[in-house]
């Protein structure tokens, strides 16, 4: 992983209240983890809670949106504008998280025109793809993953500030997490197409993180695949073992 800092999320989703939020800072900023030379760490809560997270959150670790609207704000009731983000030196979001495309219908095109707004404006974007379990038992995981990173591809041309997840949709949430192989399969073919398909140079320097159903038990052994940079983790990023997938960098 020569030169690819490993990077671990951690995605609240639509959950917390103020009291909960408040002690999963407290257990994070007492966690002992390895230094941010060697691990990047960012946090996702929902947009209401990211003032306070921001500001009681220790320094070493960083904060993310989990969506942003698409272009420039203004009559989009409800959405949240990749301004705002900036203005409140928010640095990272998600987008294109499978629950999005799935529950509210995002495209692979609209994904990739939010990615490509959202870099535009000085955030760092955590971009996510992966197949459904249908899609993969149909033997199509590769074309899915290629065709929404290349939705992706086609709209931004510098990928520096762009971390790629590959979730698959069959292990969010499901407590069925990718063995270590297949996990290692899909990362070391998506490389390879961000090799053929952007440059050699952006496939090598490019995070690729895997997300569903890590925890502090399978963190490790995930984390020794070549093409595993790093984890976006959903349910277990509320808990204390969060603390374990953190250490699972070194
Ligand atoms: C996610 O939603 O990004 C995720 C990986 O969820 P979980 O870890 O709960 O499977």
């Amino acid at each position: 992983r020569m030169g690819r800092k490993f990077f671990v999320g951690g995605n609240w989703k639509c959950n917390g209240t103020i009291e909960e939020v408040k002690k999963i800072i407290s257990i994070l900023n007492a966690g002992e983890v390895p230094s941010s030379d060697v691990v990047e760490v960012v946090l996702s809560p929902p947009f209401v809670f990211l003032p306070l997270v921001k500001s009681e959150l220790r320094p070493d670790f960083h904060v993310a949106a989990q969506n942003c609207w698409v272009k420039k704000g203004g009559a989009y009731t409800g959405e949240i504008s990749a301004e705002m983000l900036v203005n409140l030196d928010i640095p990272w979001v998600i987008i294109g998280h499978s629950e999005r495309r799935a529950l509210l219908g995002e495209t692979n095109e609209f994904v990739g025109e939010k990615v490509a707004y959202a870099l535009s404006k000085g955030l760092k974007v955590i971009a996510c793809v992966g197949e459904t379990l249908e899609q993969r038992e149909a033997g199509s995981t590769m074309e899915v993953v290629a065709a929404q990173t290349k939705a992706i591809a086609d709209k931004i041309s510098d990928w520096s500030n762009v971390v790629i997840a590959y979730e698959p949709v069959w292990a969010i949430g499901t407590g069925k997490v990718a063995t270590p192989a297949q996990a290692q399969e899909v990362h070391a073919a998506l490389r390879g197409w961000l090799s053929s398909n952007v440059s050699a140079e952006v496939a090598e320097s490019t995070r690729i993180l895997y997300g569903g159903s890590v925890n502090g038990a399978n963190s490790k052994e995930l984390a020794a695949q070549p093409d595993v940079d790093g984890f976006l983790v959903g349910g277990a990023s509320l808990k204390p073992e969060f603390i374990d997938i953190i250490k699972a960098a070194t």
